[in-house]
């Protein structure tokens, strides 16, 4: 067998090997005796020298006017365009996610680069009439300083294209800490920004693991804002660890989004979303379906037709042009997810449709779980309140619209969600009270555009969102500037 390839810490414009000497390899999840990489395993040493890189990088970019540093991302969209192929079979190696998904990221991550790279020339403060005689008030934008990107596994492109994009053309200077299982799709990501023409020192890339490397990135004094995405929990711990520091911090997390499917919608058009919403990705979206709420009227017709749709999706390696649902991304993903089907028969919901682990041929050499449909579920159950994360549907009987507006909102989290309904009425009300950060009407959980905010409520999201303009405020510090122009002492002026 060939020897994998092993990839280097990126710090100061060098690949570097991390001074710990030690390694570690990723496995593919739809093959896992094939070894997709071998990556550095990073201690706190690396993590500071990545730190001071940055420091040291910081005020010649944070002075490269805004335009110029549009230009290397303008270069960096074309190299992304170029590898575009290889970087989505990247993501489907390492990820599991199906090459058509994978693909649909890389467009994603070329969308934000292009939408900041446009951000370069406007960059906006405004001018204000200034209550004192002879003077100018306007504010600019600064960057915030050296940042930390601290990214999850299950978008290994997208998000952490999305934090750098709007970062760097803000003139923000990065250390960039991916997902231990995700780390090859993010060392060729920090080549593209290398081949573009970035200066050394503006981005630098550590592997390895949270509790090592992200640690220290939270806990440094010099790092002056930390984008998060990942699971509440760690989301959590980082936010309250930040402000122990004054640091900028923001924390997109766990969702767990419902659909509510009302009597009059066009139940064809909802059958598609959530059939996507669920199992697309495998379910390992963080805007994935992982509730739908039905109206009783319709609930055993529909359920029927969802039940049948979802017994024809193939479940198979993502790179398999036919498959559906490719597997899980980790033996840590597969145990949680069947842990939660078991906890959901335990408390007693009906098991509608899959639930088994997948074995035989390919399915012994990955992380295969059959698309699960629970009906009959009670909103107190553990199934029906945190997040599971692969393709498992929960169902729910309503009675009426503010029966499903309730168990919609009964959740810790608020990241999207979504109602099927012809009634103009009811959507509004719906579009009014829904307690998540994003909401569609007709339409899936899922997605977002680059130049709309992104991001959650409640245990869903802390701090700015991500992307869009919220983006820029996020990763720059607004400076408010006064100049007196006149040529007299201000004896008569009033000072607060
Ligand atoms: P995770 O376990 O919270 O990890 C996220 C990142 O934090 C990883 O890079 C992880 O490193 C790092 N980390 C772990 N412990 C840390 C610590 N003590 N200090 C600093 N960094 C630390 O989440 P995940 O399992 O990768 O991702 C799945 C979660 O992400 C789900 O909950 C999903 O809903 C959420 N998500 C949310 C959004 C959104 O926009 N709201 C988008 C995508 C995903 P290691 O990998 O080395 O542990």
């Amino acid at each position: 067998m060939a020897e994998a390839q092993v990839h280097k810490n990126f710090i100061g414009g060098e690949w570097v090997d991390s001074e710990s000497g030690k390694t570690y390899q990723v496995k593919n999840p739809a093959h896992k005796t094939t070894v997709v990489g071998e990556f550095q395993s990073s201690t706190r040493v690396d993590a500071s020298r990545a730190i001071d890189a940055a420091s040291a990088s910081l005020a010649a970019w944070a002075d490269t006017p805004a335009p110029q540093r549009a230009s290397v991302l303008s270069r960096a969209l074309g190299i992304l365009e170029r590898r575009g192929d290889e970087l989505a079979r990247s993501i489907t190696v390492e990820e599991g996610k199906p090459l058509p998904d994978a693909q649909g990221e890389v467009k994603r991550a070329m969308n934000i680069i292009e939408y900041a790279a446009g951000e370069g020339r406007r960059m906006f403060g405004y001018t204000t009439p200034s209550e004192l005689p002879t003077t100018v008030a306007y504010t600019v934008r600064r960057p915030v300083g050296v940042v930390a990107i601290i990214t999850p596994w299950n978008f290994p492109l997208a998000i952490p294209a999305w934090k750098m994009g709007p970062a760097l053309i803000c003139g923000n200077t990065l250390v960039f800490k991916p997902a231990s299982s995700t780390p090859m799709t993010a060392v060729k990501l920090v080549e593209v920004f290398e081949e573009a023409g970035l200066p050394p020192g503006v981005l630098n890339l550590v592997t390895g693991s949270g509790s090592s490397v992200g640690n220290t990135l939270v806990e440094s004094p010099d790092v002056k804002g930390i984008s998060f995405t990942g699971s509440t929990e760690i989301g959590t711990g980082i936010y309250a660890d930040g402000a122990r520091s004054l640091k900028k911090v923001q924390c997109e997390m766990g969702g767990k989004n419902a659909v509510i499917l009302l009597e009059d919608a066009d139940l064809d058009k909802a059958l598609d979303g959530i059939v996507q919403g669920a199992f697309g990705s495998t379910g390992q979206r963080c805007t994935a379906t992982s509730r739908a709420i039905v109206e009783e009227s319709i609930y055993d017709d529909f359920m029927g037709q969802l039940i049948d749709r979802t017994s024809k999706l193939k479940v198979g390696d993502g790179l398999d042009p036919e498959v559906d649902v490719s597997p899980l991304s980790s033996e840590s993903q597969l145990n949680t997810v069947m842990g939660y089907i078991g906890i959901g028969a335990e408390e007693g919901a009906n098991l509608a449709y899959g639930g088994k682990q997948l074995s035989g041929g390919i399915y012994d050499d990955g992380y295969y779980v059959e698309p699960t449909i629970f009906t009959n579920v009670d909103p107190s159950m553990r199934i029906a309140q945190e997040e599971i994360f692969g393709p498992v549907l929960t169902a729910f009987k309503a009675r009426d619209m503010d029966h499903a507006m309730e168990i919609s909102n009964n959740v810790e989290f608020g990241l999207s969600s979504s109602i099927y309904t012809r009634d103009l009425t009811k959507a509004f009300h719906y579009v009014n009270t829904s307690e998540a950060g994003m909401v569609h009407v007709n339409a899936p959980t899922l997605g977002g555009e680059v130049h709309l905010p992104f991001g959650g409520l409640k245990s869903s999201g802390v701090g700015h969102r991500e992307q869009g303009v919220e983006a820029m405020e996020f990763f720059s510090e607004v400076i408010t500037v006064y100049v007196d122009y006149g040529g007299v002492p201000r004896t008569q002026a009033k000072f607060i």
